[in-house]
């Protein structure tokens, strides 16, 4: 690969310090302890350091010779739903790009924001574990990703109120970057996202769904269920075969019973495969008697992927029969659907417009415009 003089010289972003991080270096240079402070929340605002004129000129200074302000640049912007939804293109430092998208609601909105580039889990109905797997993304990385939404919604008078790891990757596949990114989100002098208003969504890496559930941080949590027995859970969540549908939904009851939260379970219909009177039987005595909701997906077409949408008939009548049998269920809207809604699809419709199939990051140099060039990801194994 051939790395540009700018990548080699590139400053590192202010944005991946710490908060703790931020304070040592102000404390080595002899700065007010209220320093730190003021240049985080400039930082959750998405200000650049020229703008934080509250700092003494020399500081400015300082803080630019050794820092830029932060390190994702945005791609490409999409709006959809008549402008109610933003899909949203990300370069990574290195060159690999993740989308985000912001969902507006009457009284809220919500940020669906991604974790890494591809995923190892490889689902076979879903645009981004159909790539390779690129790498984790960084805590500052996904932290800016809201940043950044905070601030388009600002302009707009809104409030950025939900955010949920539902975009590219596995959240508990990286998970010592997400926890750290929902402490950041959660932080009150930053982003001030309630702990309750964060979903972390999993494909069900059972250790780490334990793990999670020792952290303290109250986050919901979403399981990609998709089957409700093992061989066909095989198939459509490849991970199943480590982490079997007992093992995992004994662990979100444990999750459910620590933080006294209920956990939502994810199921994406897929016509003839998942969506018929077995099914819901199976799923219906997986789940009664737990505290458990089930979001029912119509499944968003991903180019190549051997499955169908079912019909909105079908897809009531999915939710009825569950809801006949004692779940409780909602069928998640289908926002964005002309600006391919499912996370990852963004990404993969311009990568083949593109026409490019690279397994490497791409030219560090890839430029911030809609004529750039962008990576693809490399996929890798689940461990
Ligand atoms: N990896 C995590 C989080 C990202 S995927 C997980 O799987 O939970 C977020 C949700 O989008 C998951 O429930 C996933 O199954 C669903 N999804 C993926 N591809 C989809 C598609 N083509 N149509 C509808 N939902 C999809
Ligand atoms: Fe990964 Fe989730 Fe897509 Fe499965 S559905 S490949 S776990 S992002």
């Amino acid at each position: 690969m051939t790395v540009s003089l700018a990548a080699v010289t590139q400053l590192p972003s202010l944005s991946a310090l710490s908060r703790e991080e931020l304070a040592a270096w102000f404390r080595e240079r002899g700065e007010p302890s209220y320093r730190p402070g003021q240049v985080w929340r400039r930082l959750a605002a998405g200000d650049e350091i020229e703008e934080m004129t509250e700092l003494p000129m020399s500081t400015r200074s300082d803080l630019a010779s050794a820092f830029r302000s932060r390190s994702l640049v945005e791609l490409r912007r999409l709006a959809a739903d008549r402008g109610l939804t933003t899909k949203l293109l990300y370069r990574l430092d290195g060159g690999y790009t993740v989308e985000a998208v912001i969902m507006r609601y009457p009284r809220r909105a919500t940020l669906c924001i991604s974790s890494q580039v591809g995923c190892p889990i490889g689902c076979p109905f879903c645009a981004t574990g159909q790539g390779p797997f690129g790498r984790n993304l960084r805590p500052h990385e996904i932290w800016e990703q809201a940043v950044a939404a905070r601030r388009l919604l600002r302009a707009e008078g809104r409030r950025l109120t939900h955010v949920v790891f539902m975009g590219m990757g596995e959240p508990l596949a990286n998970y010592a970057s997400v926890v750290e990114a929902v402490r950041r989100l959660a932080d009150p002098e930053g982003l001030g996202v309630s702990l309750r208003r964060i979903t972390v969504s999993t494909a069900g890496l059972v250790p780490r769904v334990d793990k999670l559930a020792q952290e303290g941080l109250p986050v919901r949590l979403a399981i990609s269920l998709h089957a409700a027995r093992d061989d066909l859970r095989d198939q459509l969540v490849p991970i199943n075969r480590h982490y079997p549908i007992a093992d995992l939904v004994a662990a979100a009851d444990r999750y459910a019973a620590r933080t006294r939260r209920r956990v939502s379970y994810e199921w994406v219909l897929l016509a003839g495969i998942n969506d018929t009177e077995r099914d819901a039987l199976e799923l219906a005595r997986l789940l009664q008697g737990r505290l458990a909701h089930v979001n029912l997906i119509p499944f968003n077409p991903v180019a190549g992927a051997p499955y169908r949408e079912p019909s909105p008939t079908r897809v009531q009548g999915f939710a009825a029969r569950l809801r006949s049998l004692g779940l409780g269920v909602t069928v998640r809207d289908t926002r964005g659907r002309e600006q391919d809604a499912a996370c990852g699809q963004l990404r993969a419709r311009v990568l083949s417009e593109l026409g490019e199939r690279a397994s490497s990051p791409g030219p560090p140099g890839a430029q911030p415009a809609a004529t750039g060039t962008w990576s693809q990801t490399a996929r890798g194994r689940a461990g």
